[in-house]
């Protein structure tokens, strides 16, 4: 972020300032690199004459509103001085045109219209395994988070994934079967979102988990920490992928951090793929190549003959199984519906 266009701003240049949202899960790195822009803010705006050279706007997707307003009063003081805006979303926005999406057992995907009204709960619970559910969990929040940049007119979205947790994510989507959104989730750049082109950081990429922890000890704001459902008794069986490369990477972290640096320079060397891609019905991700056509060269099953409605991932067929199915949103809304439903809430 020693970007141009974030620093300090003199005279009548206020309107050009962007505005940055920064999803907070308050997990230890999105609270540290709060932190960390708090004061990148309040030095900015130590000198009279100056103005703030962004404007902030921090956003949480969940239920959970007091914790913002515990965060808030924690900060006053220098939040007083400060242009930010605070916003909790409720993730339930992201329910809308659902419609039923199933396999077959020739590995055809089928779409048909949709007759239940289910709630984001029920549409998780649908998957039995708990890595189906926190993959789709995922990208609900990623989902929220990107129409709430383009709701509040956000140019730039600022992650706190540390450096581990970039690795983590790697490994993972790589075996979800995501391993092509690699580049465009996790690299920094520009992606486009309801027609708007949104410029993503992710500024805490050179810092590991262990580093961010004691920043958050020193800091004091393990307060502020939300604390994740234990999963350590659980069997490997029951994990999810997610949860099962996080714990290598915190067992190699300490003693060979090296491992973890490798897997993000390289995961950052991944282009997206070349050629014409197709949308995933479900989780609106390209597809560059049908999963099906190289499905059928493994199974006996897959029938060459019988074609999909539409298209679907692989990370989102392993998800459905064959044979399964599920109610789930299948388009994103355009940006006029992003906003007349901001509108709406507000
Ligand atoms: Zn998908």
């Amino acid at each position: 972020m020693q970007d141009e266009k974030f620093k300090v701003k003199f005279g009548k240049s206020t309107a050009e300032r962007p505005k940055v949202l920064l999803p907070l899960s308050y997990g230890s790195s999105s609270l540290a690199l709060f932190d960390m822009v708090v004061s990148h803010l309040e030095e900015q705006c130590q000198n009279e004459r100056a103005v703030q050279g962004y404007v902030l706007v921090v956003l949480h997707v969940g239920e959970d509103a007091a914790r913002m307003e515990r965060l808030r009063k924690k900060y006053s003081q220098v939040l007083e001085k400060l242009e930010a805006e605070f916003v909790t979303v409720d993730p339930a926005v992201f329910v809308r045109d659902l419609a039923r999406v199933t396999v077959t057992e020739e590995y055809a995907v089928r779409r048909t219209e949709n007759s239940e009204s289910l709630d984001l709960q029920e549409l998780l619970l649908q998957f039995e395994s708990r890595s189906s559910r926190q993959d789709f969990w995922q990208q609900v929040v990623q989902e929220v988070a990107l129409r709430s940049a383009v709701a509040h007119d956000c140019s730039v979205v600022i992650f706190g994934h540390s450096m581990s947790r970039l690795a983590e994510e790697i490994l993972a989507l790589t075996a979800k079967g995501r391993g092509a959104e690699t580049a465009h989730r996790l690299t920094d750049g520009e992606i486009e979102y309801a027609g708007r082109r949104l410029h993503v950081i992710h500024p805490l990429r050179d810092v590991l988990a262990s580093e961010i922890k004691e920043y958050v000890r020193l800091g004091g704001l393990q307060e502020m920490v939300a604390t994740e459902e234990s999963v350590k008794h659980k069997s490997a069986k029951n994990k999810t992928v997610n949860e099962l490369v996080r714990e290598y990477f915190e067992t190699v972290e300490s003693e060979y951090p090296e491992v973890i640096s490798t897997v993000v320079k390289i995961g950052t060397k991944l282009d997206s793929p070349q050629g014409m891609a197709q949308q995933c019905i479900l989780c609106q991700e390209a597809i560059y190549r049908d999963p099906k056509t190289w499905l059928e060269q493994m199974s006996e099953s897959a029938n060459k003959e019988v074609q999909s409605d539409v298209p679907l991932c692989y990370g989102c067929l392993m998800n459905l199984g064959v044979g399964g199915g599920a109610v789930w949103p299948v388009s994103r809304p355009s940006r006029e519906e992003i906003l007349a439903e901001y509108i709406l809430e507000e």
